[in-house]
């Protein structure tokens, strides 16, 4: 599927979309949108790989416990009126899936926020919801684990999940959002690279 039918069947989800050729593109766009705001970001490679965090500091304030690690960054994050986050998948048919330990970001991109923005790169589009969970669960959890240093088989191994029972799982929640949810304004940016997990 192209991305002009991916981009109609998320708006026909209620979101509103846009598509960039690269992630300096989209950051530009960000900036350019975003101006005296608070803004929380969720975990994620993805923004860390554009520099948006220090792009939007300058004209808002934005809180990441990527970079102040730590519950209570966590929790002034989903204080704010704007979230950001990348997406573990998306499909092509318009939904979004994330896998989370602590919440924080399922939470925010279900309730809160004013208005939350994706930004997705190719990598992480799926045809189907079946294929979407297989991703999350075989592709991105195991490389966020191990990028957390997280002691789990699939960090250890990095090839697939285990359904493990570590104290150190990472998989404690998962969402998808099926429609924008209510009273949200939400937007899918999508970037024709592979970006983050
Ligand atoms: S359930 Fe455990 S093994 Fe599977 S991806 Fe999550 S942390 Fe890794």
């Amino acid at each position: 599927m192209d991305y002009l039918e991916i981009k109609q069947n998320f708006e026909h989800h209620g979101f509103s979309t846009q598509l960039f050729s690269t992630k300096e593109e989209a950051c530009c766009y960000l900036v350019d949108i975003l101006q005296n705001q608070t803004i929380g970001f969720g975990g994620s490679e993805t923004l860390k790989e554009m520099g948006l965090f220090e792009a939007l500091q300058q004209k808002n304030v934005v809180t990441w416990h990527n970079r102040i690690p730590g519950l209570a960054v966590r929790k002034l994050a989903n204080c704010s009126d704007v979230y950001i986050t990348s997406a573990n998948a998306v499909t092509e048919t318009g939904e979004i899936l994330n896998i989370d330990g602590t919440g924080n970001r399922v939470a925010m991109t279900a309730f809160g926020p004013q208005s939350c923005y994706y930004v997705v790169g190719k990598n992480k589009i799926t045809p189907n919801l079946s294929e979407a969970y297989q991703r999350c669960k075989n592709v991105a959890a195991p490389l966020n684990a191990r990028r957390l240093g997280a002691k789990t088989p699939c960090a250890v191994k990095g090839d697939k999940c285990y359904d493990c029972n570590s104290p150190d799982r990472i998989c404690r929640i998962i969402s998808m959002i099926e429609r924008v949810p209510m009273e949200m304004k939400c937007e899918i940016i999508f970037v024709d690279q592979e970006l983050g997990f």
